[in-house]
């Protein structure tokens, strides 16, 4: 099992990133103020969640905890029962906790047995369904739900602005393919730009590297995105083709199984038909040579 790090990323911000960052290793992170402690986000297992709570609480026990969650997808809120069990309040656009409160989501179709431990969801979510100010003693953070669909159909970005760091979610992924499963690729687009205009020095991606606006990791997956929409205008794309043209462009990625379910997205997009969710999830299966295990 790969071990996390816990990284500074400002006097009050640190990042909490579990390479190598794919399926299920994603990033989290939690900003101290002198009387809070918010945890962005938790893990997939039991173990992982538990192990991330007790690193953001050691050397912060007097301070209260709570839990913002960036969106609904299992390996960033299976943990959140466990922030409630803690004392703290859990919190999530109102689409993401909906979707939240309908799981856990586990996948074994895709994914097999997989020892996720107690991931029962919380209690109570306090929906965030506008921009929120929250105090944390002699600092503040900014949530600020994603004004269209994107990864989600409900995500949110955190800004603290007084450590110009802004963790995104699954808006961006660094060194790993984006997943458009359950988004929008022309939505998408638009909130990588909304992410630009918070001006923030790092960005904590929902996978993989921190990273800044003057690396190249935002500006790669937006011409993914764009290069997307542009090569499945046809009534009968090449999948096959594209899925390795998208393989040879962006090397860097791992997860290159995705590339099956972005390609199918973008295609339902640009011919105004529905998505077929399950459809593009067996083409995903096929590319990666059957059920994907996870090593977490
Ligand atoms: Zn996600």
């Amino acid at each position: 099992m790969s071990v996390p790090e816990t990284r500074p990323v400002g006097p009050r911000t640190t990042a909490y990133l579990q390479p190598p960052g794919g399926w299920f290793l994603n990033n989290a992170g939690w900003i101290c103020g002198a009387e809070h402690l918010v945890l962005v986000d938790t893990c997939a297992t039991e173990q992982r969640s538990r192990r991330l709570i007790e690193q953001a609480r050691s050397g912060n026990r007097d301070r209260g905890i709570s839990a913002v969650l960036t969106h609904a997808h299992g390996d960033h809120a299976n943990g959140a029962g466990h922030v409630e069990l803690a004392g703290g309040t859990v919190r999530a656009t109102p689409a993401a906790a909906e979707e939240i409160r309908g799981g856990p989501h586990t996948h074994p179709e895709i994914f097999g047995e997989v020892p996720w431990g107690e991931i029962s969801p919380p209690e109570l979510i306090t929906p965030v369904p506008e921009p929120t100010e929250m105090d944390l003693g002699e600092t503040r953070i900014e949530i600020h739900p994603v004004p269209v669909r994107a990864h989600t159909g409900g995500d949110l970005v955190v800004h603290h602005p007084a450590d110009s760091v802004l963790f995104t979610g699954d808006l961006l992924f660094s060194g790993v393919t984006p997943l458009a499963l359950h988004g929008s690729i022309g939505g998408w687009i638009e909130a990588l730009e909304w992410v630009k205009r918070f001006g923030a020095s790092t960005l904590v991606p929902g996978h993989g590297p921190v990273t800044t606006p003057a690396e190249d990791v935002l500006e790669r997956q937006s011409a993914y995105l764009r290069w997307l929409l542009a090569v499945t205008t046809d009534p009968e794309p090449e999948h096959s083709t594209l899925q390795q043209r998208a393989r040879e462009h962006w090397p860097e990625w791992q997860d290159a199984e995705r590339h099956a379910v972005n390609l199918r997205r973008a295609h339902a997009e640009n011919r105004g038909h529905d998505f077929d969710l399950a459809d593009a999830a067996l083409a995903m299966l096929s590319a990666a040579g059957g059920r994907i295990p996870l090593d977490i």
